[in-house]
């Protein structure tokens, strides 16, 4: 409360409660009690620095003691609950972003949440062998996996592909040069630039070609002593399109073979099927990939391939078991939680049952009318729950989801969206409101409306959604 005269900070300072005082305050005990001693009296410490800088700054309009403890239980409760919202939670994703990064990729099918909670928390077979009763190999049956569904000699799983990249770049051409083409000298998201990545494994980049136009025999002029390896990029989040040129991968294969150079695919998303189906063609099958010639190659497992995060090395015998073998991996190797989901998520494609369970490819495989016989339920369940409750108002409106991660840039899939407006709040209020509902909902704002996409939301998640809906 403004007061007409500005009260001496002097008798102000001598006014501010101790820490203690602020946790004997009701808001401090509560505070104590939830957050335990030491972090309680550091919050309370913090929030009397603060107070206390405020008054000499002259910037309070504070005079008495009481006054001045409510002020600080006021911010301390405020602090507290800011907190709350750091940890890493589940939210609900009604962007119709299905690989959405910062919402942490792909959602995992019921089975490898299961296999990660059940089989891998405890104590699991992670290097035991329970035929033999002794050491095991560790992802035996995720690399078994993956060499059954591409067809790959051998493969090798460690945390991304990004450290998949760097490992075969510093192994097979470190010392030596890379030929790449121009056209593919991406920048994958942030910080992972081809460039880079190939300095940092100390290899040297031959770049060849144009940006649009790269010919076989631009790789044979570009051939020499110090080449060690020819790479492909896969140049996943972005599309250049009409007068371009790329040789096949089997006449790369072919050259690399005859001059004894490795040929190492960077694949980034990883379709393991074809997904062309929904609109994806542009996105290589890895399989296809190392039928056409590729010694190597490289994917992430939560893209397209709907798994936990990790870096999937697939390709001939010789160069996995050298890398295998090699001290690097003890540094890039996943750990027990990974391989659980990702077991999990590779069975499925064996049981052909991956469009079924996997939710990246089930949410790819729903069509508008589709998702428009999921929306048109929904919005008739909340509005009878809002039955009499003025304020929001609802609309079904044609939208786009996009794929996300990197991949498919130029793929829009059509949708039915479920735009929201209140009469009592802005957009940006909306979508806050939902943004620190429990659990969060994640939204996005088009044409200064709050919408929401259903083909994010699990099937599983929308009795939430409508609770947290009703509430607004
Ligand atoms: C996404 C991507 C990467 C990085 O994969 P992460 O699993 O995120 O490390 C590398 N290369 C390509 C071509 C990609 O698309």
């Amino acid at each position: 409360m403004p007061s007409a005269r500005k009260p001496d900070p002097n008798s102000v300072l001598r006014s501010l409660p101790s820490v203690d005082e602020l946790l004997r305050s009701t808001t401090g005990k509560d505070i104590l009690a939830s957050g335990g001693h030491r972090h309680a009296g550091d919050l309370a410490r913090h929030v009397i620095r603060e107070l206390r800088r405020i008054v000499v700054s002259g910037g309070n309009s504070f005079s008495s003691k009481s006054e001045l403890l409510r002020e600080a239980e006021a911010v301390l409760l405020d602090t507290w609950k800011q907190q709350q919202l750091m940890p890493l939670r589940r939210v609900i994703n009604a962007t119709g972003v299905i690989i959405h990064t910062n919402l942490g990729r792909a959602p995992l099918s019921d089975i490898a949440r299961r296999s990660i909670a059940d089989e891998a928390s405890g104590y699991c077979t992670l290097e035991y062998d329970l035929i033999t009763g002794t050491r095991g190999k560790r992802g035996r049956l995720a690399e078994d996996l993956v060499t059954e569904l591409t067809g790959a000699e051998a493969v090798l799983i460690v945390n991304n592909c990004a450290a998949a990249a760097f490992f075969v770049l510093s192994v097979f051409a470190a010392g030596g040069e890379v030929i790449v083409s121009r056209g593919e000298l991406v920048e994958i998201g942030g910080d992972f630039r081809i460039p880079d990545v190939l300095a940092e494994s100390f290899a040297v980049l031959k770049e060849v070609g144009t940006t649009n136009r790269t010919k076989l025999s631009d790789y044979e002029n570009a051939l020499g002593e110090n080449t060690r390896m020819i790479m492909r990029v896969h140049p996943s989040n972005y599309r250049i399109l009409g007068f371009t040129e790329t040789p096949a991968l089997s006449d790369l294969a072919a050259l690399a073979s005859r001059k004894g150079l490795v040929f190492y695919e960077d694949l980034g998303s990883g379709a393991l099927t074809d997904l062309t189906a929904f609109g994806l063609a542009d996105e290589p099958v890895v399989g296809s990939s190392l039928a056409a010639g590729a010694h190597i190659v490289t994917f992430s497992a939560d893209k397209l391939l709907g798994g936990p995060q990790a870096g999937i090395i697939a390709g001939k015998a010789t160069y996995v078991d050298q890398l295998r073998k090699h001290p690097l991996y003890r540094a890039l190797r996943v750990d027990k939680f990974t391989l659980a989901g990702l077991e999990a998520t590779l069975a499925a494609y064996r049981r052909d049952a991956a469009l079924d369970e996997i939710p990246v490819l089930r949410m790819l495989s729903q069509d508008a009318r589709k998702i428009g016989e999921r929306v048109a339920p929904f919005v008739a369940a909340l509005e009878a729950k809002r039955e009499g409750r003025e304020g929001l108002s609802l609309e079904v409106i044609d939208g786009r989801s996009a794929i996300g991660g990197g991949a498919a840039p130029d793929v829009e899939l059509k949708t039915k969206l479920i735009a929201l407006d209140h009469n009592g709040m802005s957009s940006s209020q909306t979508e806050q409101m939902l943004r620190q509902a429990d659990p969060p909902v994640i939204t996005r704002i088009t044409e200064d409306r709050v919408v929401l996409d259903l083909r994010t939301v699990a099937e599983t998640e929308e009795h939430l959604l409508l609770e947290i809906l009703s509430a607004l």
